[in-house]
């Protein structure tokens, strides 16, 4: 929902509708609730889904005879590379599937970056005199501790509804060599829901850039996670670097976390050929190979594409009742009041509320004070910092449904007694 002009309201009636949300306010808190919606985290149903994977692999061969129990197979199982290269756009031979977390992929290729060099990087980026990241906003909290824990600097653009603002993009990355990277959630994107158009990728191929190792983090944490019966689809920005002559410009990353076992999936790394052999080189260092038996486990389970499908679909109907409550409860409560505007998204795990500028921290005080835990305000922002105060992240699909509804109701309260404060604050 847009954000709408705010009624036009007398003093006495923005009183009366303050005292309206304190009063509510109140009986919230004597109610006593425990409820946290703060990370976005699979449901024991959602993990119940796949519980037949603890009882696999059924043996211990992959397809082309080897004994995944035993070390060796650094780019990992191809069977299973084959399941998830058309989700990820990236062909078989150059996808790595790996350990249980994509993030730690992220965090292993600045690890390198820093202290090894990448293809087409004149120096480590240890010894740049500073490096920065463009980051999309609102964004991703923990991309954005990734580079703080590194001294990478964080510069914000803003995001419209088809991406990150490319004119914002492409004028800083030329201008500075230092920026070396940004952030995408190119598919229902944490925690707007937006996934990127195509014109947006094919600029963020293209465009020129400063620096030669420029890269693109594309974070496809989202792929299969739609909630709709029209799957977004976005352009295959692998290729399209490829084609524009920046065919080492993207490191693609993704993993069955939110598709099978958020603590004991597969994440995978797509990249150049180019990029591939950097990163297995410095594995190879790490790791003598990965948990193939997890790798076989997932291939047994998923089986192909279509059991991929299959698999998310039942996701969806644990998930989508939950989106449908938070969308139904705050048009009930706060549509047509001008306090708040949300997201209303066609997949991923997330929706963002954005509230009057200057009340988000408030909100989510109150809401604490009320016994519902949100992800702070500002996380969605580097540094912790969201300049408008105003943007809230809503990760709904781990409590139950019926808490779901009893956390967003009091959250909307929590909006219209702090976003009436707010009004009554200016209006005085
Ligand atoms: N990327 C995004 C955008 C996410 O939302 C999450 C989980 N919240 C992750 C990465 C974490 O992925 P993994 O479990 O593979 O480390």
């Amino acid at each position: 929902s847009a954000f709408q002009a705010p009624p036009v309201l007398t003093l006495d009636e923005l009183i009366a509708q303050r005292d309206d949300a304190l009063r509510d306010y109140e009986a919230l808190v004597r109610r006593g609730l425990s409820l946290d919606l703060t990370r976005g985290k699979p449901s024991a149903r959602q993990l119940d889904l796949a519980s037949r994977m603890l009882t696999l692999p059924s043996g211990h061969k992959a397809a082309d005879g080897t004994d995944c129990r035993n070390y060796g197979g650094l780019q990992g199982l191809s069977e299973l590379r084959a399941i998830f290269s058309g989700s990820l756009q990236v062909p078989v031979a150059q996808l790595v599937a790996a350990g249980n977390s994509s993030l730690s992929l992220m965090h292993d290729s600045i690890v390198h970056a820093m202290l090894g060099r990448l293809p087409g990087a004149e120096r480590r980026w240890a010894d740049e005199p500073r490096i920065a990241f463009l980051c999309p906003v609102p964004g991703y909290d923990r991309h954005f501790a990734l580079c703080e824990r590194f001294g990478i600097e964080l510069i914000p653009v803003p995001m419209t509804d088809e991406g990150p603002d490319m004119d914002v993009v492409e004028r800083l990355a030329l201008e500075d060599p230092q920026i070396k990277g940004i952030w995408c959630v190119p598919k229902y994107s944490n925690p707007s829901g937006v996934s990127y158009g195509d014109e947006t990728v094919r600029r963020l191929a293209a465009m020129p850039v400063a620096a030669p190792d420029f890269r693109i983090f594309w974070d496809n944490a989202y792929a299969v996670h739609h909630l709709t019966d029209t799957p977004a689809e976005i352009a295959d920005l692998l290729a399209l670097c490829e084609e524009n002559g920046n065919p080492d410009r993207a490191f693609v990353f993704g993993s069955t976390s939110k598709i099978t076992f958020a603590g004991g999936g597969v994440a995978f790394f797509g990249s150049s050929a180019a990029n591939v052999a950097w990163l297995l080189g410095y594995t190879a260092k790490r790791t003598i190979g990965p948990d193939k038996i997890n790798h076989l486990r997932h291939v047994e389970f998923l089986r192909d594409e279509d059991g991929l499908a299959e698999h998310m679909r039942h996701h969806r109907e644990l998930i989508r009742p939950k989106f449908d409550a938070v969308e139904t409860i705050l048009t009930k409560e706060l549509g047509g009041t001008g306090l708040a505007s949300w997201s209303n998204p066609a997949g991923g795990y997330f929706i963002s509320l954005d509230v009057l500028e200057g009340c988000a921290r408030e909100v989510v005080s109150r809401a604490a004070g009320a016994g519902i835990a949100l992800t702070p305000a500002g996380a969605t922002h580097p540094y912790g910092n969201d300049p408008r105060d105003s943007t809230i992240r809503i990760a709904p699909t781990y409590p139950e449904l019926d808490e779901v509804e009893l956390a967003i109701t009091g959250l909307a309260t929590c909006v219209r007694l702090v976003g009436t404060e707010k009004l009554l604050e200016q209006a005085r």
